[in-house]
Order: C-alpha cells, then sequence, then structure tokens
C-alpha cells in the first residue's frame, strides 16, 4: 500500500506546483484558487492514489490511454533492459533500431486484421503529432500524385484531434479554435453524428444520412476534386462519447470512394482495444487509407504514437524522393520496446475479445441500471467507452438546472468525491476505463455514478 505524505510535503509541493507549474489545460486562476492540483502519486490496476492518501477508481485510464492498467512490473523491466542497450537511437538518416522495426511489424499485423492493405508504420511521439504528420503526409502523396488543389480536409464539428496548431485546426472545437490562430487554412468542418444533441428522437438511419448528406453537401459546395481526405474518430472522445449509429461509417466510406477521397480514421482513443477490435473502424467494418494511434498503443507507460499507411499511399510516396518529415524520437527504441510488450501483454490476456465479449456487454447492461434515474437523459457505450447524458427533465434533452454545459463537471466533482475519476464533457459523464477493469469494478463505477447523481439532484 503506498504511503500517504506528510502534511508537510503535501502543501510544499502544492505550493511548488502553484509556484512553477503550468498544467495541460487548466484554468491557471482556478487553480490558484482550488489551492493546486490534486497530485496523483500511485497507481496500481485500475486504483490511483493521491498525495493525501484519497484512493480513486480510475475510470479515465489516466487520460483514456492506460489500457493494460496500472503497474505492470514487466513494462518496467523492457524498459530498463532497453535503456541499458540501446536507450536511443533515431530512425533518420537511413537508420533503424530493431524495437522499431519489430513494433511497426506487429501493428501492420494487427492493422491487417481489418484492411491488408494497412501495412507501413510511421512513429512519433503523441496523437497530436501523429495528426501532423497525417495532414503533411496527406498533402504531399496529392501533390506527388500531380493534385496538389487537391488539399482541403474535411473533418467535423467537436472532433478532437491535438493540441498541436496542426491537431488543434483538424479538430472542431471551437473553443480551441479562438486561442493561439491563425488555424491551418483547407480544413472544413461539418456535423458530428451526435445523436442525442442534434438529432434527438430521430431514426438512427435517417439522421446519419443526413450526416453524410451535410459531407456531401461541403464536398460539392468545396469541389471534389480539392478534397484531399475526410478525417474522424470512428467514436468521437474528447466531444463527449458521440457514438454514431452503426450505418454512419459504412456511409461516410462509400462517400470517399466515390470522389476518391482519402478515409482517415483518428483511432488514438478507440485504437488497441477500446471497442473490443484491435481498432475502431474495425468495428465498424470500414477500410482506412491512414489511421492515427496513440494512447494505448503503449497504455501511457512512454509517449509513443504512430500513422498507419496504405500501401497504396507508400508506392506513391516512394516516387517523390526524402519524405521531408520526422521527429527526433519517431520510433523511440525504449519506447517502442514498451509498446510491443504493452501489445503482447494485450494478446496474452485476451483483452480485445474479453471486452469486446464480457466488460464491454457487462458495463452496458450496468449502464441500464441508470437509464431510469430521473437525471438522466441516455446511457450509451461501445466496448469499454461510454456516457451518460445528464437532463433537466426526463424523456427531453433539455439540460440540467437549464445552464448548457454545467452539469457534467458538476457531476465529476461529486463522483471524485466519491471516490471514482470520471469526466465531465458538458453535460454529460464520460468513462474509458482501463480494459482489465473487473466486473466488481464496473458496478462500483456505476453505483458511484448512480450515488453522485443522486447528491447532484
Ligand atoms: N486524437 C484523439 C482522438 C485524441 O483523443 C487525442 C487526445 O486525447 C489526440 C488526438 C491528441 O493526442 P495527444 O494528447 O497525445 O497529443
Amino acid at each position: 500500500m503506498p504511503v500517504p505524505a506528510s502534511h508537510n510535503e503535501s502543501t510544499e509541493l502544492k505550493a511548488l506546483d502553484l509556484a512553477h507549474h503550468l498544467p495541460a489545460q487548466a484554468d491557471y486562476q482556478l487553480l490558484e484558487d482550488l489551492g493546486g492540483s490534486r497530485i496523483i502519486t500511485h497507481a496500481e490496476g485500475c486504483v490511483i492514489t493521491d498525495i493525501d492518501g484519497k484512493s480513486l477508481l480510475d475510470g479515465m485510464a489516466g487520460l483514456w490511454c492506460v489500457n493494460v492498467g496500472y503497474g505492470r512490473t514487466e513494462l518496467a523491466e523492457v524498459a530498463y533492459q532497453q535503456m541499458l542497450e540501446l536507450p536511443y537511437y533515431n530512425t533518420f538518416f537511413k537508420t533503424a533500431t530493431e524495437p522499431a522495426i519489430r513494433l511497426a511489424a506487429k501493428i501492420a499485423d494487427k492493422m491487417s486484421e481489418g484492411n491488408p492493405d494497412l501495412k507501413h508504420v510511421f512513429f512519433n511521439s503523441s496523437g497530436s503529432e501523429a495528426n501532423d504528420t497525417v495532414l503533411r503526409l496527406v498533402r504531399h502523396y496529392w501533390t506527388l500524385k500531380g493534385e496538389p488543389e487537391r488539399n482541403v480536409i474535411i473533418s467535423r464539428r467537436n472532433a478532437y484531434h491535438g493540441s498541436t496548431v496542426a491537431g488543434m485546426s483538424l479538430g472542431g472545437m471551437s473553443f480551441m479554435h479562438t486561442q493561439g490562430g491563425p488555424l491551418v487554412p483547407g480544413i472544413e468542418h461539418v456535423r458530428q453524428p451526435y445523436m442525442f444533441n442534434e438529432g434527438f428522437g430521430e431514426d438512427p438511419i435517417a439522421f446519419a444520412d443526413a450526416c453524410v448528406k451535410d459531407i456531401e453537401d461541403r464536398i460539392l459546395s468545396v469541389g471534389p476534386d480539392k478534397i484531399a481526405a475526410f478525417i474522424g474518430e470512428p467514436v468521437q472522445g474528447a466531444g463527449g462519447v458521440i457514438i454514431p449509429p452503426e450505418t454512419y461509417w459504412p456511409k461516410v466510406e462509400a462517400l470517399c470512394r466515390k470522389y476518391g477521397i482519402l478515409l482517415i480514421c483518428d483511432e488514438v482513443i478507440c485504437g488497441f482495444g477500446r471497442l473490443g477490435q484491435w481498432f475502431g473502424h474495425q468495428h465498424y467494418g470500414v477500410k482506412p487509407d491512414i489511421i492515427a494511434m496513440a494512447k494505448g498503443l503503449s497504455s501511457g507507460y512512454l509517449p509513443i504514437s504512430a500513422v498507419g499507411v496504405s500501401g497504396a499511399i507508400v508506392e506513391v510516396l516512394k516516387t517523390g524522393g526524402d519524405f521531408v518529415h520526422g521527429y527526433t524520437y519517431s520510433g523511440h527504441p525504449t519506447a517502442a520496446a514498451v509498446a510491443l510488450r504493452n501489445i503482447e501483454i494485450m494478446e496474452r490476456e485476451d483483452l480485445i475479445a474479453r471486452t469486446r465479449e464480457v466488460t464491454g456487454p457487462y458495463l452496458a447492461q450496468a449502464l441500464q441500471r441508470l437509464a431510469a434515474h430521473p437525471l438522466v437523459g441516455e446511457v450509451r457505450s461501445l466496448g469499454l467507452i461510454g456516457a451518460v447524458e445528464i437532463v433537466a427533465e426526463k424523456g427531453t434533452n433539455t439540460r440540467f438546472k437549464g445552464t448548457e454545459g454545467t452539469a457534467g463537471p458538476l457531476v465529476r466533482d461529486i463522483c471524485i468525491k466519491n471516490g471514482l475519476m470520471v469526466r465531465g464533457i458538458r453535460d454529460s459523464i464520460v468513462m474509458c476505463p482501463p480494459l482489465i477493469i473487473s466486473e466488481a469494478e464496473i458496478d462500483q463505477l456505476v453505483s458511484t455514478i448512480e450515488a453522485s447523481l443522486n447528491e447532484a439532484e
């Protein structure tokens, strides 16, 4: 058991945090008012512990990433051995390392389950960097094909593709667009398949058709010969766990094929088992040309991300000389060795099938218990990612206490007080636990949300 820090240590660290550390995605004035961040000092399995000794069930797998759970000694040992052997070398200028090569082959094997032509891998360190790579690669590809004017990428409103300039421009979160612009030009945002908010009470197939029509209308208004690619998360994570109707992705794919547009899936959250398949697009039976992945690739033990690229695209890249793109840490051998072992753990423990056949359905059933709650407008999940929509009036999508966007953070804070780490996104509570979560822990997760909703009433 972790030993809580003494009161003095805790106070000192919080003061240093406030004095020197700028945490990510934070309101710095609010943090100061609150007396600093919650400092996490230890984690094991699905449980995280803070500096004051409070333990919480981690319903978010860190930041949608710790798929194999915390405390895997094996991953620490692999990192240690690799650091002794070769801690770092780059993959620039005709060099490579064994972990990067073996990891690329392993990822190719997993991608081939959905699309046998997806067999090449480009490494980066984060999901945002992966999407920067995607953007450059796609535009470079069309230039090499002799169609440089095909440089517009269609994305969705409320999509999240990262925090770098390219990532946030590709993303569709308008509140991000207002900071640190101007945006990368040539990105069009269309309707998101968010039934509960934008198609409430509609038939799911008709709603999906309307969303796909919005994409087609945009293709036609911009000009089909100017569209390079369509990008989307199979299930939008940070947007609020938006699970599209089952017909949506096959129709998007058909549209891309109709106009010769590349299909890109951002698998940063959905990849590595989250939806009960190695990649989220495999659940929907579509064949993207490019995929971005990160997070679950190493279960967050070390930073690493990758872009999966089809053979057809690589053949075109071969006609262009150097692809002048890459990062110091592309294919970092220690991160790659850890990611490879992480995937081997998932294989050995059959975590993908377990998510699809056991824990995913168990979570879906457990969430149904919340469906009758007076504040709950909808529960939804797929594999081990889910959301609870909070409403003011049952049977409607009117927002809690009439103030849109406040219910999620309010109930999240009560959940945290009650020992559960979840996220509140606008008016929903979202969850994305480690794939090793037990049925008993799923019950604990759902009953803590229920108790917290009761407190919020
Ligand atoms: N793409 C998606 C779908 C994500 O959810 C995220 C992060 O949450 C990113 C990209 C950006 O990844 P990173 O934070 O590693 O840069």
